[in-house]
């Protein structure tokens, strides 16, 4: 059925939940892609600084990866996890080697909030408790479990849960509590929050489950090393840590290849929860977690979907791509370009209050001059962004900070080019 953008725009709003968002007045009907770049169905060509939230890792329609997806869609499309699969068990071998993990187990799912279900299903059960800890303002996914853990309000639509949750400080966002503090400061004051909230629950705890930078939470970013402090005290009481690193993972904050490892390079957590990214939009999600807690379940399971060959095979080209042209290394030099010409905008454009994330994770906070939260101006800088051909994303408990976090391979001129669009809708946004 052929239909005009607006009819198409009802069809949607028709027959999908009207919680699953669209972003801008007018939704753009994305038609194709090509490396940092995507057209909608009108042929308008925009710079993706956003990749599908943080999906398209490498770059749209990557050669590699449609090869090996075409390859091996042309042998077989599916088989089970009952039989052998070539390429989930080499993918598998990929992730556990550069998982930094002791002795690493490796699960496949289709998404990260399955993955982070399994996760919180291996912590619950080897620790025999259903008392986890989160971080407040976190996401974690959408399943009954991963939104009982998830402190972001506007995502917890329901109050009965799997599991106990007990929300922490240590999500670093103007207007909180600590958030004034100065780096060191700010690790203990949460660090005795933490110690506060387990003299409270006064009993078996399971797991702590976190993002080491919030990513639906507005990129909030937490001092170096403060999760390692965390880690000492859960280390005391024998709970679990489950970096979650689904927008963190795979080089994308330039100076690590995982989001934990700025906390402790050596201090590796209990699991590791992935996905988005590896796929480069593929649906692949996972778990690390060391053999004793991933063999703790007794079950004899399968994923149907996790880890089908057509998914590991395209996850592992775009592995193969992102450590053989040192994206990592690309994430940290022109993310260091792109922030530099967003910082420009602190005390220059009156709106922008904080730049903060890392490599190519950066978010640009909004406020009005009183410093309440401006969620309408972000609105308008989309927007406006767009008109200039640059698609970013907004996030943040109130939605007043800007995401940008485009493919790995962003050039230097791209950066440049979309930063200076950026700062002309920073400066245009909230004039009118
Ligand atoms: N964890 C984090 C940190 C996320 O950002 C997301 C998705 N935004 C999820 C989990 C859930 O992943 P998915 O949407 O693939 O289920």
């Amino acid at each position: 059925m052929t239909s005009t953008h607006a009819e198409l725009t009802k069809r949607h709003r028709a027959v999908l939940p009207d919680w699953l968002a669209l972003y801008y007045d007018e939704p753009i009907d994305v038609e194709r892609g090509e490396g940092r770049h995507v057209w909608d169905a009108e042929g308008n060509r925009y710079l993706d600084f956003f990749g599908g939230i943080l999906t398209t890792m490498t770059a749209h329609a990557l050669p590699e990866v449609t090869a090996a997806v075409g390859e091996q869609a042309g042998r077989i499309l599916h088989t089970s996890t009952l039989y052998l699969n070539r390429p989930m068990i080499e993918l598998a071998e990929r992730v556990a080697e550069l998982s930094g993990i002791d002795d690493p187990r490796v699960f496949f799912t289709t998404s990260g909030t399955e993955a982070n279900d399994t996760a919180l299903l291996l912590a619950t059960g080897y620790r025999a408790s259903n008392q986890v800890l989160a971080l407040r303002n976190s996401y974690h996914g959408r399943s009954f479990s991963a939104l009982a853990v998830t402190g972001n309000r506007g995502w917890s639509p329901t109050s009965l849960s799997p599991v106990q949750t007990a929300y922490v400080h240590g999500s670093r966002r103007r207007g909180t509590p600590f958030a004034g503090l100065p780096d060191a400061e700010f690790t203990a004051a949460c660090v005795s929050d933490l110690e506060d909230v387990l003299g409270q629950l006064n009993g078996n705890v399971a797991c702590l489950i976190a993002e080491p930078i919030q990513g639906v939470g507005g990129f909030a970013t937490p001092p170096d090393g403060m999760f390692a402090r965390f880690k000492e005290v859960l280390d005391r009481h024998g709970i679990l840590w489950i970096s979650d690193e689904v927008q963190t993972g795979w080089g994308r904050t330039g100076e690590h290849f995982w989001g934990w490892q700025a906390h402790d390079a050596n201090g590796a957590p209990d699991i590791v929860t992935f996905a988005k990214g590896i796929g480069n939009g593929l649906s692949v999600g996972g778990v690390i977690a060391r053999a004793e807690i991933m063999n703790s379940v007794r079950a004899n399971s399968i994923s149907t979907f996790g880890g089908s060959p057509v998914t590991a095979a395209g996850a592992l080209a775009n592995l193969d791509y992102l450590l053989d042209h040192d994206l990592q290394g690309n994430a940290a030099r022109v993310g260091g370009v792109l922030r530099e010409q967003l910082d420009g905008a602190l005390g220059r454009i009156p709106t922008v209050v904080d730049v903060r994330g890392k490599g190519l994770m950066i978010g640009v906070e909004l406020a009005h001059a009183d410093g309440t939260p401006a969620p309408e101006i972000a609105t308008e800088v989309l927007e406006e962004a767009r008109r200039g051909g640059v698609l970013i994303g907004k996030g943040g408990l109130e939605g007043n900070v800007l995401r940008i976090a485009p493919p790995l391979t962003l050039t230097e001129a791209e950066a440049r080019e979309g930063g200076r669009i950026l700062l002309a809708a920073l400066e245009k946004a909230g004039r009118s």
